[in-house]
């Protein structure tokens, strides 16, 4: 038989999602700080709608590129929430939530052989589509000491002529970095210099702590950016599968075409929910944020006063820790973790080659799961720290 496509065979998988697998397969009971997957229930509102709709027949096909009165209501939003930006229904296309929103992109502007760069650390699905797409990532380091910001210059030593896409993500995951203007202009300018479009992944938009959210397209004057945000995290709809891009009427509409091969449209019923979304009442929003806000003091406070290292997250819902002089590589830490204090962390190396020293906790659940889990992080960390001889055998840190 003719052999599988080698790109799929070689793709790693989601180092997340690999943890997950070991947590599910475990019998113990495991603080689950693993995945950025919202506690809270999706908001009635939303749920009734979705049921009204389907219960009224609304179980068919619809557009590619979703429904117009939903679109034209997501473009009224987001006039509302920034005015600097004055979308119209033709500006939006309706995806499978916002990773196929971010593969429609690159799928459309990268050519084969050519590079995205993508932001290390950063989400890693944005290398996965790049390994999909034929494309080769390229990373843009984000440091630590510079509260995870990039340093433009690193760009401009990184960047090639055959560089076809750089991807921001602002608010982060996994860092919680709110980028500012400053920053944001400083990279359109880049990117203008060397011709690149710019995929701005703003999913986390509505859960910022300090400071604000800037939508980089507010700062565009030249249609560079393509928009990508999502129903996931703003309204605890993670399996509802529904998100968007915003762009200009050209490529919205050579992507519907590309929404016609692979998915012909996103689910009816996810539509009318989102819908419900975007038009009801908004303060399930505030008060979830509020909440992860709650959340987020307590790890700080916890991880600070065990003498953990790590940057205030002012955005999205994780905090990244320094692991390094524990001796362990982020993957057997994260294992190790998991045995010893069950709990579950994401590795940092799966977030690209800069998170070897680094796990991901993420704080979108209970209030007694965070407490239950930071604290049972600075416990590993203290003890690994106080007595080197207990490390576990030290190995190599896979992507995968
Ligand atoms: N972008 C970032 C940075 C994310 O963290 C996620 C999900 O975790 C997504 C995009 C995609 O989310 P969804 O496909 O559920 O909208």
């Amino acid at each position: 038989m003719k052999p599988m496509n080698e790109r799929l065979v070689h793709m790693p998988r989601s180092g997340i999602r690999e943890i997950m697998d070991v947590v599910e397969a475990m019998s113990a009971d495991v603080t689950r700080l693993e995945v950025g997957q919202p506690h809270f229930p999706t908001p009635d509102h939303i749920t009734r709608a979705a049921f009204d709709a389907a219960q009224n027949g609304f179980t068919r096909y619809t557009p590619n590129h979703g429904l117009a009165e939903v679109r034209a209501s997501i473009a009224t939003k987001i006039s509302h929430d920034y005015p600097a930006l004055e979308p119209t229904a033709d500006n939006l296309v309706l995806t499978v939530g916002g990773v196929y929103a971010l593969a429609l992109v690159v799928i459309a502007f990268v050519r084969p052989g050519h590079r995205i760069m993508i932001p290390d650390p950063g989400w890693p699905n944005y290398t996965l589509q790049a390994i999909t797409a034929n494309a080769t990532p390229l990373y843009y380091p984000l440091h630590q000491e510079n509260r995870f910001r990039p340093d433009i210059a690193e760009l401009e030593r990184l960047v090639t002529s055959d560089t076809d896409l750089l991807v921001v993500n602002s608010p982060s995951n996994p860092t919680g970095t709110v980028l500012n203007v400053d920053d944001l202009e400083a990279l359109l300018r880049f990117a203008h210099d060397h011709d690149l479009r710019v995929v701005s992944d703003e999913v986390y938009d509505k859960v910022v702590y300090e400071g604000e959210h800037v939508p980089l397209a507010s700062l565009d004057t030249e249609g560079r950016v393509i928009t990508v945000n999502s129903f996931s995290k703003t309204y605890s709809m993670t399996g509802w599968r529904l998100g968007y891009l915003l762009a200009d009427q050209r490529t919205c509409q050579e992507l519907t075409k590309l929404s016609e091969a692979l998915i012909s449209c996103p689910s009816s019923v996810s539509q009318k929910a989102a819908e419900a979304a975007i038009t009801g009442p908004q303060d399930s929003v505030a008060d979830m944020v509020d909440y992860y806000r709650g959340n987020r003091d307590l790890a700080v406070r916890t991880l600070a006063d065990g003498g953990a290292r790590f940057v205030t997250p002012h955005g999205s819902f994780y905090v990244f820790i320094d692991i390094d002089g524990t001796g362990l590589d982020s993957s057997r830490f994260a294992r190790a973790l998991l045995e010893a204090e069950r709990v579950a962390v994401a590795p940092g190396r799966t977030f690209g080659p800069s998170g070897s020293s680094f796990i991901r906790a993420s704080f979108c659940t209970s209030r007694h799961e965070v407490e239950r889990g930071v604290a049972g992080i600075v416990c590993f960390l203290t003890s690994l720290r106080s007595h080197p001889d207990r490390r576990p055998a030290r190995g190599v840190d896979h992507r995968s």
